[in-house]
């Protein structure tokens, strides 16, 4: 046995040794026991180190989240010159394609339809990236935030507000300028769509990381996003006709950056989807089916979802 590997045995001797120590302490009948007070200026010292910033772990995932959000707002603005993108005049719906689809989803104006076929306008970017805006409230309590006081507040981009709360300077330009930069008007649109996609995932996974740590309200009725620990009543629930409070839930990146799911054609679909087919045809994020017509790799996730290999419809 070499002298390396000695030592190395040793350690792992100790190793379990301090092991077999640690396992009696569990039983009632045994005299070795932790001694709390010489543990004690150890367990003062993490909890102090942790006090003095306890945001510091959370602000390079707030530089990820400002920067991937810058992105994918180029990203996308640049896409949408290229693809053609649908938006139903009557109904959150949005399409894209050569020209809309024929499915009868058709709820209309305040859902008031059933099942009508679609009646499709030219979308912008807001129909792809839907808008979630939250009260940027100043004070975090919500009997200080009070109904009189619902004009006082601006609205700013939810996913913003999550990054204000944890305390960056969101106008620091380092800190959210975008990597995508199209050099007009010879740009690659196939590697804009990679960047675009890849931002689209970057700001969903570090807003969920946020939320682990900063956690945001939505209100179960109205979808109302309120940043912070709890719900404000600065503003009465747009669903309630009797100007009640919110009813608030804890809030997840589904809220705060909403995937806006559509109908997405494959290469084995006809040109245009129609309402017999609809068993067959396949879903996904707005963003990601926008990167994919725009020739990017779409991450293996959302091949289930997109029914990728799926029949194509009879
Ligand atoms: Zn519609
Ligand atoms: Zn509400």
């Amino acid at each position: 046995m070499s002298f390396g590997n000695i030592k190395l045995w040793r350690n792992k001797a100790l190793i379990l040794q301090e092991m077999v120590k640690g396992l009696r302490n569990y039983s009632s009948k045994s005299s070795l026991c932790v001694n709390l007070e010489k543990l004690r200026p150890l367990i003062m010292k993490r909890i102090s180190q942790a006090k003095d910033d306890p945001l510091k772990p959370t602000l390079p995932v707030v530089r990820e989240v400002l920067r991937a959000r810058n992105a994918l707002y180029v990203g996308v603005s640049t896409l949408i010159r290229h693809i053609p993108v649908w938006a139903c005049k009557y109904c959150p719906e949005v399409y894209i394609g050569e020209s809309g689809h024929l499915i009868r989803t058709c709820h209309g104006y305040r859902h008031r339809s059933k099942n009508k076929v679609h009646e499709w306008v030219e979308a912008s970017i807001n129909d792809i990236i839907v808008p979630v805006e939250s009260l940027h409230l100043q004070k975090m309590f919500p009997d200080v935030n009070k109904h009189h006081e619902r004009f006082d507040h601006q609205c700013i981009p939810a996913v913003v507000g999550l990054c204000l709360q944890v305390g960056v300077d969101v106008n620091d330009q380092s800190i959210s300028s975008s990597p995508i930069t199209p050099s007009f008007p010879n740009y690659d649109l196939k590697l804009i769509a990679r960047q675009t996609v890849s931002a689209w995932e970057m700001l969903r996974s570090g807003v969920h990381k946020l939320l682990c740590v900063h956690p945001a309200r939505v209100c179960k009725l109205c979808k109302e996003v309120q940043v912070g620990p709890s719900g404000h009543r600065a503003r009465a629930c747009g669903v309630l006709r009797d100007e009640s409070c919110h009813c608030w839930k804890r809030a997840w990146v589904e809220d705060l950056v909403p995937s806006n799911v559509v109908w997405s054609r494959r290469r084995q679909d006809a040109r245009v989807l129609v309402d017999q087919g609809r068993e067959y045809y396949g879903h996904a994020p707005a963003v990601v089916d926008l990167c994919s017509k725009a020739g990017a790799l779409v991450p293996s996730k959302y091949f289930c979802m997109m029914k990728v290999d799926g029949l194509s419809a009879p």
